[in-house]
């Protein structure tokens, strides 16, 4: 049973099915590693600043998102079920231009929500 349990986890790993985003507060605006499915919430004596996230489409760029009132543009996360939602979308303008929506602590594609998913 054991390496089914296994297998089975690792597929869901590798099909990135069933995994969803975990919170993790940090003081840096550089934690040392930033992982898959990790959203850090950077802040302080229960101040956020911005979150930060590894690009989901797997270029490796490290997203700054910032969360602060009085700066834009500004991302607002909701946590239902310990499962973040950012809002807006994030969209970057810089290198792989992944637009995508973080969805109850799962990526949602732009690109998925368009009705001609052919013509990508
Ligand atoms: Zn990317």
């Amino acid at each position: 049973m054991k390496i089914v349990n296994t297998f089975v986890r690792w597929l869901r790993n590798k099909i990135g099915f069933d995994e969803y985003f975990k919170i993790v507060s940090v003081q840096s605006f550089n934690p040392k590693s930033v992982k898959d499915k990790v959203l850090y919430v950077v802040g302080e004596n229960g101040y956020q600043w911005y979150f930060i996230l590894k690009c989901p489409c797997g270029c490796g760029a490290k997203i700054y998102l910032n969360c602060q009132e009085d700066v834009h543009p500004r991302w607002e996360m909701t946590v239902k079920k310990k499962r973040p939602s950012l809002s807006p979308s994030i969209w970057r303008l810089k290198g792989c231009k992944s637009h995508f929506w973080l969805n109850s602590g799962r990526i949602v594609w732009y690109r998925e929500l368009e009705e001609n998913y052919d013509n990508t």
